[in-house]
Order: C-alpha cells, then structure tokens, then sequence
C-alpha cells in the first residue's frame, strides 16, 4: 500500500471511531465552533505533531507550521511573513488562547542548514530557506561565539533549544501578544521535543534552561 493509500485508511478508522462508537460525542463536538486555548507553533517536521505528542483531540490545540518553528519579528507595516504573523492575530485576538507553545525538536533540517551555512553565501534568488531560517540567526551566531569547541551536533542541538527561544522574544513584540501579556491572560513557552528519545523538555525561566515535562524516577 501506498503512503497515499494508506492517509485514507487512516481516515477510515478515524471516521469510525468518530461517527459510530463515540457518536454523541462527535455530533456535539461538530455542533460548536472552535474554541483552543493553546497555540502550537511547531516545526513542518514529520516526526513533529502536537496533536499526535499530547493526545489533543480536534479542536483543543490551533497549530501553525513552518520549517524550523520559527516566529519572525514583528514588523509594523511591511508584513514580509504573512502566514504566521496572521496566526498569531488569529490565535490571540479571536480565539484568545491562553498559552503559546513554541516547540522545537531535535534533528531539525532547518537548523542544522542555518548552522552548516556560510553567512557570505549569497544564495540564490529561489532560495526561500535561506532567507527564512535567517531569521533566527542571533541563536547560531550566540551558539557559535559560545561553544565553538563543541562538535555540529552538539552546536545544532543547542541552536534548536535557543531558536525557541528567539522566536518567543520576537512573539513577545506582536502588539496583541504584548497586551495580552500584560493582562495576565496569556502565557508563553519554549518547548523541545527529542525525537530519539520521546523526551519532551519545556523552558524554565526562573532556571533559565530546559526541564523534562515529566520527571522520571
Ligand atoms: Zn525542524
């Protein structure tokens, strides 16, 4: 079977599950608008879906994706990333989420292109990765300055974990996000999922590093 073939089996069952043995559930769920209170902002990564992560059923997490789960900054008027710039509006000023999540993971093929690449390359005009993981370039350029001694890997793992972070700074300069920090109904977060590992790590600020979501004993 195809990988095609094998999404609408996929929906078979799903479509089973929903509309015979958990009927009186899905017709009311069908019947309401949605209504998340969290925000995923996640990576285009296969390997990578909130949903799948957390167990979320339909309508409990709005998620956006691009490559390398970045958040551009905000840009008063020019509007260069539409997509993601709407999302965030979307999530804040009508559905009013309680917690943005930015999650990054392990492995990532949009970091370890912007720690592999030459900042003096000038890339080509139908590069669009190039210019787009650019964006968090502060995070390889702080991973670079402190810890040129560590292997790629090393310096690639530390670079998803601070481009998270980069992203959430930039989150916090979208005008909605900031008054809806201010006001108290709005929480932000870093998260890091390890792919390898199933690990999933969440930012402590007061720590200033990343703590297993669960502790294991
Ligand atoms: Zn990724």
């Amino acid at each position: 079977m195809d990988s095609y073939h094998e999404l609408i089996e996929g929906y078979k069952a799903f479509r089973d599950k929903y509309l015979h043995q958990d009927i009186d559930a899905y017709r009311r769920w069908a019947a309401m608008t949605q209504s998340p209170k969290v925000m995923i902002i996640g990576c285009s990564d296969s390997r990578v879906n909130p949903a799948i992560l957390t167990h979320a059923g339909l309508g409990e997490i709005f998620v956006t994706n691009n490559v390398a789960n970045i958040v551009p900054p905000f840009e008063a008027g020019r509007h260069s990333h539409t997509s993601i710039g709407a999302a965030v509006q979307f999530a804040v000023t009508r559905l009013k989420v309680s917690h943005i999540i930015v999650m990054a993971h392990s492995g990532c093929g949009g970091i370890r292109a912007l720690m592999s690449q030459d900042y003096n390359d000038e890339a080509p005009d139908d590069d669009y990765i190039h210019g787009w993981i650019n964006v968090v370039k502060e995070a390889k350029e702080a991973v670079k300055y402190a810890m040129s001694d560590r292997d790629l890997e090393e310096q690639c793992q530390i670079c998803e974990m601070e481009g998270a972070l980069v992203s959430l700074t930039n989150l916090m300069q979208y005008p909605y996000v900031r008054e809806a920090l201010e006001e108290g109904r709005l929480d932000l977060h870093a998260w890091y999922f390890h792919t390898e590992s199933g690990e999933l790590l969440a930012y402590n600020y007061e720590e200033k590093r990343y703590r297993r979501v669960v502790q294991t004993h």
